[in-house]
């Protein structure tokens, strides 16, 4: 089955007419999550799996068409210039939504991928939850939906933060947590939110790597951007750790994480991870064994302050 027929591609509602954001020479290419399960899981797997995912990969399809299909649908006269009041009310409605984690940045175009666009430069970069307790049991049916759920909730959450800003009068575009035009975690990243692990993963104070991402962009210029990021002693962690890698199915984490000529950085071959997760129920065994998953993060601070 190809899955790209049936994934909305941002790429065929983009007006070329209109001022668009390319990825840069060096961009790189996305992973479609749904054609990874659809590639390397057997029929048994598929069959297995499907069901209990239906409802939230069908239902994820659902919100990114209707993303697509209102890229365009903006306020005649939009601000640029967010009040404190918007913003306040946005950030209450992001958590009312499940938000566990906001932040603002400006989009780098090399973190585009390389066969996608948006239209606006600025990114409000949501992080979800997924349960703890449920992700603990993985690779299992049960945290396999936690995934997709996560994924699903996050479709709606963005489609309502960008109904929200523009019935305030703001230009705003939806980014799929499915799918997406932009590396989330190279985005939340930059944005101060976490650091990427050498999973890969995004990990942040509250919930470790336990989350997935998603972003709404738009051209409001006054958001709260952060230029600092208080987390990359967890770089100097990782190095010294390795759980992920000494516990990972495929082999796939690499030790040392690979350092292209242009400064980005891989930390998977995403061809070994393909095959336990599609074929496991997702796997997410890097996301469980993570330090930042079982420990607490001031504690683990604490630890590499006494090196
Ligand atoms: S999902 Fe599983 S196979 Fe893929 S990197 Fe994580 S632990 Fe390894
Ligand atoms: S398990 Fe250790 S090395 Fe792997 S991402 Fe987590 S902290 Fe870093």
């Amino acid at each position: 089955m190809n899955i790209k027929k049936i994934m909305p591609n941002i790429n065929k509602y983009i007006d070329k007419r209109k001022p668009y954001i390319k990825p840069s020479e060096n961009a790189h290419k996305g992973l479609n999550v749904p054609q990874i399960v659809f590639d390397y899981g057997s029929i048994k797997t598929k069959a297995k799996s499907l069901p209990n995912l239906y409802k939230y990969m069908f239902g994820s399809l659902k919100e990114m068409k209707k993303t697509y299909r209102e890229l365009y649908k903006q306020p005649r006269n939009p601000s640029k210039k967010i009040t404190s009041k918007d913003l306040g009310d946005m950030k209450s409605l992001a958590i009312e939504l499940g938000a566990s984690d906001i932040g603002f940045t400006v989009v780098d175009p090399s973190y585009i991928f390389n066969n996608k666009s948006i239209i606006y430069p600025n990114a409000i970069v949501l992080a979800m939850e997924m349960e703890p307790d449920i992700i603990k049991t993985a690779p299992s049916k049960s945290a396999e939906k936690e995934i997709f759920r996560t994924y699903y909730e996050l479709c709606i959450m963005v489609n309502r933060i960008k109904d929200f800003l523009n019935d305030r009068g703001y230009n705003a575009e939806a980014g799929p947590s499915l799918g997406g035009e932009v590396n989330y975690p190279l985005l939340a990243q930059k944005a101060g939110i976490g650091v990427i692990g050498k999973h890969g993963m995004l990990i942040i104070p509250k919930l470790g790597p336990s989350l997935r991402l998603a972003a709404v962009y738009t051209d409001i210029e006054n958001l709260p951007i952060e230029n600092d990021n208080k987390h990359l002693w967890i770089n100097d962690f990782c190095k010294i750790c390795n759980q992920c890698v000494k516990k990972c199915p495929g082999g796939a984490i690499y030790k040392d994480t690979v350092i292209f000529e242009d400064g980005s950085k891989q930390c998977i071959d995403y061809k070994k991870c393909a095959v336990p997760f599609s074929r496991n129920n997702g796997c997410t065994v890097c996301i469980k064994e993570c330090t930042f998953f079982k420990g607490n993060y001031e504690k683990i601070k604490k630890t590499i302050k006494k090196w």
